[in-house]
């Protein structure tokens, strides 16, 4: 059915390019959204997913998404840009499954657990600053990475271990 998806993922972005014109579309190296430029990019529309990454980002954008200083706050846009994007996929005839929704959720709890874990103890520690934790546990203080909205999939996750 592959032939399928694609126009129809086309058609999509068409009608989305022309119904929300205060947002720039750009193809790219992976679905992201830019709030500094107000741009979302897309990669090659090319599976399933694809409509469901599109709704997804536009939602992002839709919603003001914008810098964080708290992980849990990451995670927490995830499931509102999510929620929003089921409601676009009804308006515009694509349904987005839990599973889809559910893979992309579970990247970022395993990243916040990842981040939040005590490199020392194990323990789980609690975020201070945007980029600095500190165990409840043990005391010890660690820094993270920055992060950017949807983006996760092109960092590696640090164990810290
Ligand atoms: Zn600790
Ligand atoms: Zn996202």
């Amino acid at each position: 059915m592959d032939a399928t998806i694609m126009p129809s993922t086309n058609l999509l972005l068409t009608k989305l390019k022309a119904d929300f014109p205060a947002i720039q579309f750009k193809p790219g190296e992976s679905f992201l959204w830019s709030p500094s430029e107000r741009t979302l990019y897309y990669s090659p529309l090319d599976n399933e997913d694809s409509a469901a990454l599109l709704l997804h980002e536009l939602s992002h954008g839709l919603l003001g998404h914008n810098d964080y200083r708290h992980d849990i706050t990451l995670v927490a846009m995830e499931r509102s840009a999510w929620n929003r994007a089921v409601e676009l996929g009804s308006e515009y005839g694509h349904t987005i499954s839990d599973e889809v929704i559910e893979n992309h959720l579970d990247t970022y709890r395993d990243w916040l657990h990842a981040r939040s874990t005590c490199p020392n103890c194990s323990a789980n520690g609690h975020q201070t600053e945007q980029y600095a934790y500190k165990c409840l546990a043990c005391g010890h203080k660690w820094r993270v990475n920055e992060a950017r909205i949807c983006a996760l999939r092109r960092y590696h996750l640090n164990n810290n271990k």
